[in-house]
């Protein structure tokens, strides 16, 4: 991550970041260790946005290196030498891995789209990727490959209609035209300029790595360059993707909260009532208790209707005009409110 981090994440630097580890939660491939560390920086979302250091403590509580040692990709022994290799590596495998798993999500799906994916990875290299000169030309690329029409991403959700493999063309044609601009530069600071074989050169896969890639006029056989990639980035025998829940959209937790029913007033007074029955029985004959019983109810029932008497008396009593009528403000509407359980 970029050194400036010092100071908490603005809320657009906190999406991008969220939106890219949401993303590497959902197209990584499954069985990767590296799940256990995205779950935890997923549930440490906000403190890592507050102080962006804490990223560190959770790296190292995974055992992570915070230096890691880019084997495959390391070039000489500078720190951080390998790092912008495997980040393309990187983005090789989430383009064939959100082509492999798009159909394996669940809810959010309106998330992800072509489209979505490849501003999520526009936004973590202008944001988190700490080379200037990186982030301009990657910009520039992505736009040329705009007019070019290289890829056809799309904003468009729905799994028949979308190409979730032309994802993977967008990136790779990216990592070339970046792999040409990067032999254009060093060229230009040793005063040289670039020929036309040298530049078809660069582009990657060779006519010898994969000769199907080409068509016997040298275009592009994309079916082919896509399972090119697929075999050189997806791990083999991978077959059951894990099914995601990707919610940010409907980030709001609505806990609903369980009211436990507590027994025990309950059986206090089931047991109250049970002993007063009993003594009733005990000190009285049935008829005794019948009558105590009518009395009673009769008793009851005189007073509730004398009260409800008086609550008629009061509200008659009260001026009522035809053109303003008026009501004691104690009366007014009650008004329905319906309770929604997901807001509980
Ligand atoms: C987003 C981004 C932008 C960058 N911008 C610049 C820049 O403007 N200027 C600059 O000098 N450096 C730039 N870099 C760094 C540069 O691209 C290289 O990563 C770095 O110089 C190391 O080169 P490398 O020889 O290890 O091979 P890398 O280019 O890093 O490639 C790693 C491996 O990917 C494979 N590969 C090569 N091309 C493709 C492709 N098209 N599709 C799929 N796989 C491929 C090859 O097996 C290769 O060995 C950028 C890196 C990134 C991630």
């Amino acid at each position: 991550m970029n050194q400036d981090f010092k100071n908490p994440l603005t809320s657009f630097q906190k999406d991008a970041f969220i939106e890219w580890i949401d993303l590497l939660h959902w197209s990584l491939p499954s069985q990767w260790k590296i799940h256990n560390l995205i779950n935890d920086i997923r549930h440490n979302y906000n403190s890592i946005a507050k102080k962006p250091s804490q990223i560190k403590l959770i790296l190292e509580s995974h055992n992570v290196p915070t230096a890691p040692i880019w084997n495959e990709c390391k070039l000489n022994d500078a720190s951080d030498s390998g790092y912008a290799c495997g980040l393309w590596k990187l983005f090789h495998i989430i383009s064939i891995g959100v082509s492999e798993q798009h159909r394996t999500v669940l809810g959010g799906k309106e998330r992800i789209s072509s489209a979505h994916v490849s501003d999520v990875m526009l936004n973590y290299v202008s944001i988190f990727f700490d080379c200037e000169l990186c982030q301009v030309n990657f910009l520039q690329s992505h736009e040329k490959c705009i007019i070019d029409k290289c890829a056809s991403l799309s904003d468009d959700v729905n799994e028949v209609s979308t190409n979730w493999k032309e994802l993977t063309t967008w990136i790779w044609y990216l990592h070339n035209d970046i792999n040409k601009r990067k032999l254009q530069e060093e060229a230009r600071m040793s005063g040289k300029t670039v020929s036309k074989v040298e530049e078809d050169a660069i582009i990657w896969p060779g006519t010898q790595q994969c000769p199907q890639c080409r068509d016997l006029n040298g275009e592009w056989n994309r079916i082919q360059v896509f399972s090119f990639l697929f075999n050189e980035y997806w791990p083999k025998g991978i077959s059951n993707p894990r099914f995601v829940v990707l919610d940010r959209s409907k980030r709001i937790k609505r806990t609903v909260k369980r009211k436990e029913v507590n027994i025990i007033p309950f059986t206090i007074l089931w047991l109250s009532i049970a002993l007063s029955l009993w003594s009733l029985q005990k000190n009285m004959s049935l008829s005794k208790i019948k009558k105590f019983a009518l009395s009673k109810w009769n008793e009851v029932r005189q007073k509730s209707l004398g009260v409800k008497d008086k609550s008629e008396k009061s509200y008659q009593s009260y001026p009522s005009n035809q053109n303003n009528r008026m009501r004691p403000k104690s009366i007014g509407v009650a008004r329905r409110t319906r309770i929604d359980p997901f807001s509980l």
